[in-house]
Formats: C-alpha cells, sequence, structure tokens
C-alpha cells in the first residue's frame, strides 16, 4: 500500500480520494477551498493545510483541479509539487486539461526527475463514487505500469493511450465525439416528435439499427426508454452541459494547434455555448433535448 497526497478534494476528487482510503492507501488531501476541505475531513481524509504538507513523504501524488492554469499552479508554483514532493515520488494528473499543458508540465516533471502520467477519466461523480470511472493514461510504459495499481482502487478500465498528453488526447477526442453523437440523438428525436413517430419506437428501432449509440442506448435524451438516464429527472447532472462545453472547447483548441478540420465538433461546441448562455449549464448535457425542441431558453 502506497502514501499518497492527493491534491483537489472536489466533486470528483473527494470520492476517488475515499477509495483510495477504503483500498487501504495512506492519503493526505489539500485543497484550496473551504467546503472542499471540510467535506474530506468528515469523510475521514487527512487535510493538510498546504501542498507541501500533503504531499511530503508521499510515494504518489494524484492531482485532480479543474483546468490546465490550476494544474499548472499546483505542479510549477513556487511551493508546489516539483518543489515539494519526494525526488522519486510518482505523479498521477487526473484533471481534464489541454493536451499543451499536460506535455509542458510532464516535461517540467521529467526534467526534475519524475515519473508522471495524464490521467483524465471518464464516468464523472457516479463513476467516482463507485470506483468503475475509466482512467486514459499518457506517459510512459513504465510510468503506466507503476500508477495502474493506483488507479485501479478507484476505476475498472485503465488504458494506456501513448506518451505524455495522449491521455488528454483520448479524452477531448472521446468527448468530441460524445458530444455530436448526443446533439444527433435529440435532433432524430425531436423531428421524430413533429413526424408523429413515438419515441419509444425510434429507440426500439434504432437500438438495434444503424444509428445504435451510447447517446441512445445508455442515455437516452428523452423520458421513458432508459429509466436511469437524466431525462427521466429533469435533467439532473449527471454531466453537466458545462462540463461538455468546456471538453469540446479543449478539443478546439487542440485541432486549431495541429490543423484539424473537426466542422462537426465546432458545431456541436457552438451549440454547447449557446445552451450555456441561456443559462442551462447546469443541467446534465442530455438536456440539449430541450434546445433541439426549440424550448430552452
Ligand atoms: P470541482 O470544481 O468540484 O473540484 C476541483 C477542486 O479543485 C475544487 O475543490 C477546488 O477548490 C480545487 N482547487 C482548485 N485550484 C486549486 C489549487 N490551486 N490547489 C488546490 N485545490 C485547488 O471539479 P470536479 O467536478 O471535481 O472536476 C475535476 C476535474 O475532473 C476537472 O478537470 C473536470 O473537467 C474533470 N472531470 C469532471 C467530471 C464530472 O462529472 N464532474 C467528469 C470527468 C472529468
Amino acid at each position: 500500500m502506497a502514501t499518497i497526497g492527493f491534491i483537489g478534494l472536489g466533486n470528483m476528487g473527494l470520492p476517488m480520494a475515499q477509495n483510495l482510503l477504503k483500498a487501504g492507501h495512506a492519503v493526505a488531501g489539500f485543497d484550496l477551498g473551504a467546503k472542499a476541505k471540510a467535506a474530506a475531513t468528515e469523510a475521514g481524509i487527512d487535510v493538510a493545510d498546504s501542498i507541501a504538507a500533503a504531499v511530503t513523504g508521499a510515494e504518489v501524488v494524484v492531482t485532480m483541479l479543474p483546468a490546465g492554469p490550476q494544474v499548472r499552479a499546483v505542479y510549477a508554483g513556487e511551493a508546489g509539487v516539483l518543489a515539494t514532493a519526494a525526488a522519486d515520488a510518482l505523479l498521477i494528473d487526473c484533471s481534464t486539461i489541454d493536451v499543451e499543458t499536460a506535455r509542458e508540465v510532464a516535461a517540467m516533471a521529467a526534467k526534475s526527475g519524475r515519473r508522471m502520467v495524464d490521467a483524465p477519466v471518464s464516468g464523472g461523480v457516479g463513476g467516482a463514487a463507485a470506483g468503475t470511472l475509466t482512467f486514459m493514461v499518457g506517459g510512459s510504459e513504465a510510468s503506466f505500469a507503476e500508477a495502474e495499481p493506483i488507479l485501479a482502487a478507484m476505476g475498472r478500465t485503465i488504458v494506456h493511450a501513448g506518451d505524455a498528453g495522449t491521455g488528454q488526447a483520448a479524452k477531448i477526442c472521446n468527448n468530441m465525439m460524445l458530444g455530436i453523437q448526443m446533439i444527433s440523438v435529440c435532433e432524430a428525436m425531436a423531428l421524430a416528435e413533429k413526424l408523429g413517430l413515438e419515441q419509444q419506437k425510434l429507440f426500439d428501432i434504432s437500438a438495434k439499427a444503424s444509428g445504435q449509440c451510447w447517446s441512445l442506448t445508455t442515455y437516452c435524451p428523452v423520458p421513458g426508454p432508459v429509466p436511469t438516464s437524466p431525462a427521466n429527472r429533469d435533467y439532473q447532472p449527471g454531466f453537466t452541459a458545462a462540463m461538455m462545453l468546456k471538453d469540446l472547447k479543449l478539443a478546439q483548441a487542440a485541432a486549431q494547434a495541429v490543423g484539424a478540420a473537426t466542422p462537426l465538433g465546432a458545431e456541436a461546441a457552438q451549440l454547447y455555448a449557446l445552451f450555456a448562455l441561456e443559462g442551462n449549464e447546469g443541467l446534465d448535457f442530455s438536456a440539449i433535448m430541450k434546445m433541439m425542441r426549440g424550448r430552452s431558453g
């Protein structure tokens, strides 16, 4: 069992840290937010009052932070992880961030002599609590092999995507597919409604035909066909429209950086931006069904 410093005890980080604790690891945590600190203390995490205090003596450092700037600050800041963690600590960043920052921070870690992987997740808060997350891991074979048993305490599927940054690349490519697919299912459901075709019937047919996809069969954006989907509980998240917009923007920035044409990804980002502007950013991302019906504002 390992001694782990865990930075970022928010909606995802806290349940992930709890699963590390449950698996028998020793976990010291840190977060900037008073609320997050209090919730973590209540959950039995040993909460430190600085990054340095959380990572001192840690064999592994795990971070789960909002975006690239926070990851850069936490690792490369004056009293950050690279300045305070043990010289041989393994560093695992589980945040969803831009590929460029992930590669820069990994290069800084390598320069300091440490192993680092980017390991963003899919599965949301439910998956974090259940310990069933999917991890997409970028880094060397050796670092992946070291990180895998730690990640196994928090997730069910752990995939080595390639070198540094490819975990983030996998995450944004996957979520770009997801955003586009969700909009396509919503458009088809809204059209079916107007054509007098029952949505349950379209579901029954397309779930067995070539329109089949996860957004339809596991996360159906209309109430009824999949009782566990957020559509059945007024689109309470789940995975928020704001999170989907964040990932679609990351995908667009990455596409521009490498000159890739992603016209449907661009359109999906625009639609989610409009949907968020209309005050829906806290709803589940499948609530974009409302927009396709012309009732999102
Ligand atoms: P969150 O905002 O609930 O948690 C982030 C935490 O980081 C907060 O508690 C915040 O106080 C803390 N933090 C910010 N800057 C800090 C700093 N400099 N030092 C220490 N702590 C700091 O966000 P979340 O929902 O837990 O998401 C975390 C990451 O996981 C994001 O990158 C997100 O895109 C990704 N993600 C989230 C979900 C989801 O469903 N929530 C799903 C997949 C991936």
